[in-house]
């Protein structure tokens, strides 16, 4: 029987919840368990595809394409759980599901509310998780984004309310995490915020089993212990300090010396052996000790935002294990060397170059600057989605002298359209949802780097793209240019480029699929792997 882990949050926003909810799911996998995972998003986008990521975070993509919150990201990272379509809803997606079944008439002539309607529709979600393939499942760990006390996020709260009452108090258990501020002038941590926060959850009908209290630098005392126990009725042995840790593969660890797996276990009456984290420790050990460091510029849009880019910062954090190396990556804005304010030259610094995904035109053409200096110094090149494009870009430009060559999404009237549209896209209008999205097969090309790191013929990797490499200016580009086409994929009639390189260059790659999402710390992605792997021979051949 299928038992249920509910994961809030309280006091502030950006607590932790998606990487406590993946170690959690870590820990019981570990145990044998078989989980499944999901996150609810309070906001009205159906999904987070057309949402800005410099502010809200990356848009993680799951082999069925789904466009989701970047802590799905975390859950593949941290445990085997499958991901989908079904693994994000968001308050969007509830009630487009609910007011398209209203008009069809599903309701048959009641009045459609909250409660029931929405609350039941959330509640089918979390079923239809283990439905099919997956009826095996032991346990769902369903996370509930926003924070506790916000008007948008009740219905989700309510939803969960029910859903113990509907499967039986053993079968669920509700984790929150919560903040435990320091207060530098009194010295002291503070349990108040975390009181109210509980408060407001039981206010709702829901009485925690476990608390993960975030505490900073610090630890809590035995005196604040007492006293979060005592107000908010949880066992003293079900509060868990989540003291911040880095690095951040090494907070399941943490739990499990505190019990966090038995505690919830013990909630849902469930019986798992002893678990073994003895891979992730040794992960965590290598990431302590690297024998290496490599400096890798990643040129792209400025962003404030670190998550922008998260699964390429983690892709980096295992291609560095795989390496015995610690990867600095370093965010360089590339208007800088379209405006003139950095010269290219300035990459020298680095060991190597990433150039990342992008959609518009900004910044666009000091990548292509970036990129030529990058061919022409042999700086090891890694290009994904938007990088391979304007690497295609870049070459179409100063190796075939089509100096007007760009993609139709930056230049709609170029002459020479090497980056466009397929036929069959011309003419769609929606934004949401309308992008070649999710995983599809790589036939690749023997004696290429590509082949060389994956080790295998054919491969899947995921894309979230709109513009193809156009095949008019592949023989060019071949012939002519350097470039090597080392992987492709047939979608009816036409043969697309997904993965390209460079003859005459110690190691350039670029691809139209994006690889840092299949990126796990315990299978290091195999094309960043060797990109790091070339940074460091290249920096060892400097004498840096
Ligand atoms: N804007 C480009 C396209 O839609 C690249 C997208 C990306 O880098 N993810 O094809």
């Amino acid at each position: 029987m299928t038992k249920y882990v509910f994961v809030t949050g309280g006091v502030v926003s950006s607590i932790g919840k998606g990487v406590a909810a993946a170690s959690l799911g870590l820990m019981l996998e570990s145990r044998g368990l078989k989980i499944a995972m999901m996150k609810m998003d309070p906001y009205l986008n159906v999904d987070p595809g057309t949402m800005n990521p410099y502010e809200h975070g990356e848009v993680f993509v799951t082999d069925d394409g789904a466009e989701t919150d970047l802590d799905l990201g975390h859950y593949e990272r941290f445990t085997n759980a499958h991901l989908s379509q079904k693994s994000n809803v968001t308050t969007g997606s509830i009630y487009n599901t609910v007011i398209q079944k209203e008009r069809r008439g599903e309701y048959l002539g009641k009045t459609v509310q909250v409660i029931p309607h929405i609350t039941d529709e959330i509640k089918s979600s979390i079923r239809m998780l283990t439905t099919g393939t997956e009826s095996d499942t032991d346990v769902v760990i369903v996370e509930i984004g926003g924070t506790v006390g916000d008007i948008e996020g009740l219905h989700f709260l309510e939803a969960i309310r029910q859903f113990k009452y509907d499967v039986g108090p053993d079968d669920c258990c509700y984790v929150h995490v919560t903040l435990v501020p320091y207060i530098e002038a009194s010295g002291e941590l503070k349990t108040k915020p975390t009181q109210h926060s509980v408060a407001a959850l039981r206010n709702i009908g829901i009485q925690p089993n476990v608390l993960i209290c975030r505490t900073g630098v610090h630890k809590l005392g035995e005196d604040q212990r007492r006293k979060i126990a005592m107000f908010c009725d949880v066992k003293e042995s079900a509060i868990i300090n989540g003291e911040d840790i880095s690095p951040l593969y090494a907070i399941p660890l943490n739990f499990k010396e505190q019990g966090l797996d038995d505690t919830v276990l013990k909630t849902l009456a469930l019986d798992a052996p002893e678990g073994d984290l003895s891979e992730w420790r040794e992960i965590v050990d290598k990431l302590a000790h690297p024998r290496y460091h490599v400096r890798v510029a990643a040129v792209g849009k400025y962003t404030g935002h670190d998550d922008a880019y998260k699964s390429i910062n983690e892709a980096f954090v295992h291609a560095g294990i795989a390496n015995d190396c610690k990867v600095d990556v370093q965010w360089v804005d590339s208007e800088q060397f379209e405006n003139g304010t950095l010269p290219e030259e300035a990459l020298k610094e680095f060991d190597g170059v990433l150039i990342g995904p992008g959609f518009g035109s900004r910044g666009v053409e000091g990548k292509v600057k970036a990129v030529q200096y990058v061919r022409e110094s042999n700086t090891p090149y890694i290009g994904i989605c938007l990088g391979m494009q304007v690497a295609v870009i870049e070459l179409a430009r100063h190796r075939l002298g089509l100096e007007k060559a760009s993609s139709t999404e930056f230049d709609p009237e170029t002459p020479d359209p090497v980056i466009s549209l397929l036929s069959e896209q011309r003419g769609i209008v929606h934004m949401g949802g309308t992008m070649r999205l999710g995983a599809y097969k790589c036939e690749l090309r023997e004696g290429t780097k590509a082949y060389e790191a994956y080790g295998s013929k054919v491969i899947q990797e995921r894309h979230r793209h709109r513009y193809e490499f156009n095949n008019a200016y592949r023989e060019r580009l071949e012939k002519e240019a350097g470039l090597v086409v080392s992987g492709t994929h047939q979608l009816g009639e036409h043969e697309l480029v997904e993965i390209a390189e460079l003859k005459d260059h110690p190691w350039f790659c670029a691809s139209q699929f994006h690889p840092e999402f299949k990126s796990t710390p315990l299978k290091p992605q195999p094309l960043f792997r060797d990109f790091v792997k070339a940074s460091l021979e290249r920096k060892k051949l400097r004498g840096a």
